[in-house]
């Protein structure tokens, strides 16, 4: 157990940030007096849940997660008023997929606020060695115990179950083949005046198309969306080989903003305009969600859609 002084200086820590590199994280655990970085995680989870924004059931989680690279990710839910349930995020989700827009390539421990739900756990599966993935949660009597993922999910369903073992999972390198649809008119469109926000949109959606982890449709897909200063946050799709735990884009780009921007603050979603690239005829699409969940979020928001071929 950390002495008391700790504890009392992690529950007043406000953090406005979802990424703390590797060398800071290493100085902030000498700071706070614990010997290793995976021993900070369970500290900073206070700080993470202040970040939460859970409007419908007002329960906030915070996950920190720590990478092989030895940079430290924040994740925390995001519930959305006047949609359905499925659209929620939650805070393993976020972390992860926050990790992954970062390059990270494996996630070690993981520290929450409560214990990760059975969609959470699932989705846990998708990152190589996720067995070996250690999980603290803080709430339990017990809190001081990382224990392994395959503790909270064994006999496990995962995408080894569907892919050959070579294929890249979720946090390894996806190089998705794909060109986009109409190219030509698109780089018309950028000459001259500088590049739009539209210009940038696109780009950025379609770079996340390209990383996306979409193994069981095959529908690569990416979003993003520019805020009112003209700022571009873009999400890779993630799929679960449960299906029902796959991050979509939107929320993969949801997560890009509130990251980037240290919270959603108080102000609603600042978000006035958005791209969706997926491919064409794919088997599963998100263009309809897409409409829907900015009708609701950001309404004014306009929307291009962009076709991609593999
Ligand atoms: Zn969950």
């Amino acid at each position: 157990m950390e002495p008391k002084h700790v504890r009392s200086t992690a529950e007043k820590t406000s953090l406005h940030r979802f990424v703390i590199e590797a060398d800071e994280a290493a100085a902030i655990a000498r700071e706070w007096g614990v010997s290793t970085v995976a021993e900070l995680l369970p500290l900073l989870v206070p700080a993470a849940q202040r970040l939460a924004r859970p409007p419908i059931s007002n329960y906030r989680v915070g996950a920190v997660g720590l990478g092989s690279s030895g940079r430290i990710y924040l994740g925390v839910n995001l519930e959305f008023p006047g949609l359905p349930l499925h659209h929620s995020v939650h805070a393993e989700q976020f972390l992860v997929a926050n990790a992954a827009s970062c390059g990270e390539a494996a996630i070690r421990f993981i520290a929450v606020s409560a214990a990760p739900c059975g969609h959470c756990r699932q989705f846990l599966q998708e990152i190589r060695g996720a067995s070996e993935i250690h999980i603290l949660v803080t709430s339990d009597a017990d809190a001081a115990a990382f224990r392994p993922l395959s503790h909270f999910l064994p006999c496990p369903f995962g995408p080894l179950d569907l892919l050959h073992k070579d294929f890249p999972l979720l946090l390894e390198p996806h190089d998705n083949h794909a060109r986009l649809l109409h190219p030509l008119a698109s780089r018309e469109a950028s000459k001259g005046v500088g590049r739009s926000v539209d210009d940038r949109l696109r780009e950025a959606a379609e770079g996340a198309a390209r990383a996306s982890h979409a193994p069981y449709s095959r529908c690569l897909s990416g979003f993003a969306v520019a805020d009112g200063e003209g700022k571009v946050y873009a999400g890779s799709y993630a799929e679960s080989a449960a299906y029902n735990p796959s991050l979509g884009p939107v929320q993969a780009a949801i997560v890009a903003y509130v990251a980037a921007r240290g919270g959603t603050g108080e102000e609603g979603w600042d978000i006035v305009a958005a791209a969706l690239v997926e491919n064409e005829a794919a088997a599963v699409a998100h263009e309809g969600t897409a409409r829907v969940f900015l009708a609701a979020v950001a309404p004014r928001a306009h929307l291009r859609v962009y076709r991609l071929r593999s």
